[in-house]
């Protein structure tokens, strides 16, 4: 598995980073579809792992957290504005009629949730939780200061969702709860200047900070 930044492995679970996880320090960071959950379990073989996480409770963050839950014994860390989807497996979404999108707008096992994380909460490896609502009602980053590096879920993708093609967007209005405070949200991440910057779809992004500006200054 590729190391982004130290102690900070990437996992991609679909061909062309299309959906990723990742491990901070001893943490698992999102848990893919359910059919992820085997390629998780597996790039974790060997090490020592206390607890999942994830971004934010949409199927394809938490659909494989049942499994893994059950299958490495692991406690899930969610955060509170999420707490309640997690525990129901049932997201909070706009509503529509989500066509070609279904398969990020479904629900997913849900799973009891032992701690609920807030803005500044310690989760491993120095990183710190950073909330970033919009995307869903509790979405939250993760944050290293001493090396800027950034996970930040589906606050920005890097790449089209239906398409694959690399390169940053905002997340489909169809699957954003609130896009304005998303928006604010994708201004708050990048006004930290992140160096390496994790997403939930598509590569990871070195020297970021100048590529996050110049696409919100382009975005208005
Ligand atoms: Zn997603």
């Amino acid at each position: 598995m590729p190391q982004i930044a130290p102690d900070v492995l990437h996992i991609p679970l679909l061909p062309r980073n299309g959906i990723n996880a990742y491990v901070i320090g001893d943490v698992i960071v999102d848990a893919g579809m359910a059919s992820s959950a085997k390629k998780i379990a597996k790039a974790v073989e060997g090490r020592t792992v206390r607890a999942l996480t994830a971004t934010h409770a949409h199927v394809d963050h938490l659909g494989g957290a049942r499994r893994l839950v059950d299958q490495l014994e692991l406690p899930l860390w969610v955060s509170a504005g999420d707490a309640g989807d997690a525990r129901s497996g049932e997201p909070t979404l706009p509503k529509h009629k989500a066509t070609k999108l279904m398969e990020f707008a479904g629900g997913f096992d849900g799973v009891d949730v032992e701690r609920e994380l807030r803005e500044g909460d310690e989760v491993a490896a120095g990183f710190v939780v950073v909330e970033a609502p919009g995307h869903s009602p509790g979405q939250i980053a993760y944050w290293r200061a001493s090396d800027r590096t950034l996970l930040c879920g589906d606050v920005f993708t890097n790449m089209h969702l239906l398409t694959t093609v690399v390169g940053l967007h905002l997340p489909p209005k169809l699957l954003t709860v609130d896009p304005a405070l998303n928006l604010a949200s994708a201004r708050k991440l990048a006004a930290l200047q992140p160096s390496v910057v994790g997403f939930g779809h598509g590569p990871v992004l070195t020297d970021a900070a100048p590529k996050l500006d110049a696409f919100l200054a382009q975005v208005g």
